[in-house]
């Protein structure tokens, strides 16, 4: 399975982008089975893995450990 680094990503985060949670700057993005997409904090994103997981959601962009 490829991965998507040679390809042309999505978008990639930037300052501008926010916590949907929270005001904190969003370092994940992903994108729910039925078309949703959401940004997060590291800190929001660690609270709501396990149920992001358990719905199927996609990371298209995970900036943590930059
Ligand atoms: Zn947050």
């Amino acid at each position: 399975m490829k991965t998507s680094i040679d390809k042309k990503p999505a978008r990639n985060l930037t300052a501008a982008d926010r916590c949907d949670r929270c005001e904190a700057r969003a370092l994940v993005g992903t994108v729910l089975p039925q078309g949703g997409s959401l940004l997060w904090c590291a800190y929001h994103f660690n609270f709501f893995e396990e149920g992001l997981d358990a719905v199927g959601a996609t990371i298209l962009v995970d900036e943590r450990c930059r």
